[in-house]
């Protein structure tokens, strides 16, 4: 088997040494973990990205460059990659996506662009694979390639990966509706996809929701070709490598330095990429109020702290670099003296023995971040402590804080909260330090960058490839449902009405049986060794109108009316939310045009089928957001049906009222037939592997068979009666 990876950098980079340009292998634990993780017979894996210098020089230096991977470039035209990668990817989904929308700047080259940079990969991985690859795409740069690579190589095994944060609904639907379509689809191209946490896989999952419709069986979604499963996947570090650092000679010589140097000081330390999301503001306002606030500190203390250079040519990052520079000036000149500095500043990138050195030698490691997917360097610094000694401070908002519940957690905003944990984790005794590293290190150590990486691996392995398109009940599978049928003494049959046993209408009275269906129902019902039902969300008033002379069974309000003979209730009185559901649903009616309300003996439905497709969906998102929030603790239901909302009591489902009516071990022979989400209940019931239930049209069922519409069902029952 052979992995392939697709990221926007490859694992290596070019520096310019004497003059001469050199190929330099990323150092990183992320490349190491991500290439390291082959099983036995795998072939050396693909690594695909985009290149930072020309094909000239690429070819020129090809026989230079190391890595454990084999290294596929592409070569953008240079302001294709600036508009690809400045623009779309770092101003539109990066401010986006960790909440910073005022930062969005959003253009049409820039997704253009986008769409392009994206397309060419997809021919890029088309031309690497080999039938039985798998392919891993990386982050933000790529979501549409899963679903540009799945077009041209239907079988693949894809996985997506999106290292940084996915935002919420409100959040999301910022972006133009053409844009938030194509960047989900995108992403539902392949077959698993992973995210840092449960909140932004819970994101992601309410965005496809309120954006394509698409609800999923245990987080599974079936698309028309394939299935796309979404899990959680927190990336780790190299744990071993940072816990052995601590005893190496290069590390040792680096925290030496620093404790002599700041000897009669506490050393606080924060290392981050120049960047708006890690709340270097907030944390310097912070370190300034624990100084206005605790006097007894001051000259007493150091804040080291480091800035990686990054993305500088981005107006909102160097506007950032000003800003920090003027604060930390600032601070200095109201603390500090010609001996003392309370702000040690660095703009820079640091070694690995420095950052070691600095986070071994620290009391204190600062982390604030408004926002960030993980956030390794919080992992880093506690992994490095092999002498179970320092304190984590951790903003709330980073994915690293799902795991390191040990750390001082606080919110970065609030600042006066920080101040007074500063001081709080600057007196911490050493026995509680080494309490909490020693829980921190312990799912670390079990828990790092080569567990993550293959456990995405694995998964995708067990993933799949193409499926059938909706594979409809074949002719050999009826051949046996009829023969079981024929062959049976006691036979039970429940039919779903509308979307089963006739079409949609734009009003629901339209849909009134003709004579020829109730024929067909007679025949069937009138045979001595058949129960027939029909169970529907009809109400009980229309169904007895509709089917009343006909010797069948009627389920009424999805099983909250049954008739035998006389009809009767399975719930109880009207419910006391009716009447607020139905002045909800009534604003809802009197505003958007072509909607209905229809009222049920106990719920209320509003029909949205005569609306604009796209306006009609749009409003039935923002009805069943008011009407969750409004029946909270009622003993009620909320449907999102086809083209309708319906609201009905909870406790009468159409598979509980199955069990309360039906014997069903009396039964040799059990068809159920149904289009629609409640229907899935009534399968669900009958989930014993002999009972022949059938959805009818696609989408995620319960159902161990399906059918394509109306009239394969009543040609199926036409064979029946
Ligand atoms: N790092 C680096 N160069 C440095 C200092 C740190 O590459 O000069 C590394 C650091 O060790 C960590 C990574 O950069 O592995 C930062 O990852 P993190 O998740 O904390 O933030 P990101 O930069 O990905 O937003």
């Amino acid at each position: 088997m052979r992995k392939i990876h697709v990221s926007y950098r490859l694992p290596i980079s070019f520096e310019k040494k004497d003059g001469k340009t050199v190929p330099k292998p990323s150092a990183g634990g992320l490349a190491t973990a991500l290439v390291s993780t082959a099983s036995e017979g795998d072939s050396k894996a693909l690594w695909l990205g985009v290149a930072d210098i020309s094909s000239t020089k690429w070819e020129s230096l090809k026989s230079e460059i190391k890595s454990d991977a084999d290294l596929v470039p592409i070569f953008l035209p240079i302001s294709l990659n600036a508009l690809f990668y400045r623009g779309f990817s770092n101003s539109v989904l990066w401010p986006l996506f960790h909440y910073f929308p005022s930062f969005v700047e959003f253009k049409e080259e820039y997704l253009d662009a986008y769409k392009q940079a994206n397309a060419e990969m997809a021919q890029k991985v088309v031309e690497n694979y080999e039938e039985g690859d798998l392919i891993w795409i990386h982050d933000y740069h790529f979501m549409l390639l899963p679903s540009l690579v799945r077009k041209l190589l239907p079988n693949a095994k894809i996985g997506f990966f999106l290292h940084i944060p996915f935002p919420n609904f409100e959040v999301f639907r910022l972006l133009p509706s053409e844009v938030k379509v194509m960047l989900l689809q995108g992403v539902m191209g392949a077959s698993l996809v992973g995210f840092q946490t449960w909140g932004y896989t819970s994101s992601f999952m309410e965005c496809v929701e309120n954006v394509l419709g698409k609800s999923h069986v245990a987080y599974q979604f079936e698309e028309c070709a394939h299935s796309c499963r979404v899990a959680v996947f927190p990336i780790s570090i190299d744990f071993e490598t940072f816990n052995a650092s601590y005893d190496d000679p290069a590390t040792i010589f680096c925290r030496k330095e620093l404790l002599h140097k700041y000897k009669d000081k506490r050393i606080i330390f924060s290392v981050d990429r120049l960047d708006y999301t890690k709340g270097v503001m907030y944390r310097l306002q912070a370190f300034d109020l624990f100084l206005e606030q605790h006097p007894e500190w001051r000259g007493k203390v150091v804040f080291i702290l480091v800035i990686v250079p990054s993305r500088e040519e981005i107006e909102k990052y160097w506007e950032r670099r000003q800003m920090i520079e003027t604060n930390i000036n600032r601070i200095n000149h109201l603390y500090g003296n010609y001996y003392y500095s309370p702000v040690v500043y660095h703009y820079q990138s640091v070694s690995f023995a420095q950052l070691t050195g600095f986070f071994s030698a620290a009391d204190l490691v600062l982390i604030s971040p408004v926002r960030d997917g993980m956030n390794l360097v919080a992992k880093e610094f506690v992994a490095t402590r092999r002498d179970q000694k320092g304190v984590l401070m951790l903003s709330e908002l980073t994915g690293a804080a799902d795991e390191l519940r040990e750390a001082i957690l606080f919110n970065p905003l609030d600042t006066k909260q920080m101040a007074e944990q500063i001081n709080v984790s600057l007196l911490m005794g050493e026995e509680e330090q080494t309490q909490r590293m020693k829980r921190m290190q312990t799912h670390l150590r079990k828990h790092d960058v080569f567990h993550w990486a293959s456990h995405f691996w694995s998964s995708l392995d067990q993933s799949y490839g193409q499926k059938s398109p909706m594979v409809c009940i074949d002719a050999e599978q009826i051949g046996n449902l009829l023969s079981e049928f024929s062959k049976a003494e006691r036979r039970l049959i429940l039919l779903d009405y509308d979307g089963t046993l006739i079409r949609f209408f734009p009003q629901p009275d339209m849909a009134k049986p003709d004579e020829k269906l109730k024929e067909l129902l007679k025949r069937i019902a009138t045979d001595s060794k058949t129960t027939a039902a029909i169970v529907s969300g009809r109400d009980h008033h229309t169904m007895d109108n509709w089917f009343g002379d006909l010797p069948l069974w009627l389920i009424a309000e999805h099983g909250a009316y049954v008739k035998k003979t006389q009809w009767k209730s399975q719930v109880g009185k009207s419910p006391a939310w009716k009447q607020n559901v139905k002045n909800i649903m009534t604003k809802f009616s009197e505003t958007y045009e072509g909607s209905f309300i229809e009222q049920k003996t106990l719920g209320v439905v509003w029909h949205y089928r005569n609306m604009d497709d796209r306006a009609g969906f749009d409003a039935s998102r923002s009805l069943i957001g008011q009407l969750k929030s409004y029946l909270l603790d009622a003993k009620a239901v909320v449907l999102d049906g086809n083209k309708v909302v319906e609201v009905k009591p909870s406790g009468s489902d159409k598979g509980q009222v199955l069990s309360s009516v039906f014997d069903l071990s009396e039964y040799d022979f059990v068809l159920a037939i149904g289009d629609d989400r409640t229907d899935e209940d009534l399968f669900d019931a009958l989930d014993d592997g002999k009972a022949y239930t059938i959805k009818v049209g696609d989408g995620p069922t319960k159902a161990r068979f399906r059918l394509k519409g109306v009239n394969d069902v009543i040609a199926l029952l036409t064979r029946l009666g």
